[in-house]
């Protein structure tokens, strides 16, 4: 499966516009700060592939269920900080996010 049409249409629908893009043309946050929009790209793509619904929150399940129950920062109880202070970029625009990929499936 190639990711990268999806990588491309992502960022240009939500990098592109996030707070967190560089002036140079890419994320700024690298490292342990790394965003799970980069970090889990492929995972996503295939999580918002695997739904077809009107409702934002069907997706968001299965997110939690396949991403953020990997992801170091989320807690055994569930919990992630960076998704409660509104930190996590793939949490905070991730109905775009879907969006981006249902549209670069259409095309
Ligand atoms: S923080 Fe996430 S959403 Fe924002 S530019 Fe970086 S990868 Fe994209
Ligand atoms: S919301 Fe939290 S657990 Fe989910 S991807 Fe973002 S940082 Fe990771």
């Amino acid at each position: 499966m190639d990711y990268e049409p999806y990588r491309r249409a992502v960022r240009k629908k939500v990098c592109e516009h996030c707070v967190d893009f560089s002036e140079e043309g890419r994320c700024a946050l690298t490292g342990e700060y790394q965003c799970g929009v980069e970090l889990y790209l492929e995972k996503i793509v295939d999580v918002v592939r695997s739904v077809h619904s009107p409702h934002v929150q069907d997706y968001v399940t299965r997110l939690r269920e396949r991403v953020c129950a990997f992801c170091k920062n989320q807690n055994p109880d569930g919990a992630c900080r960076l998704r409660s202070e509104a930190d996590c970029g793939l949490d905070r625009y991730f109905a775009l996010v879907v969006e981006a990929i249902e549209e670069a499936d259409m095309k």
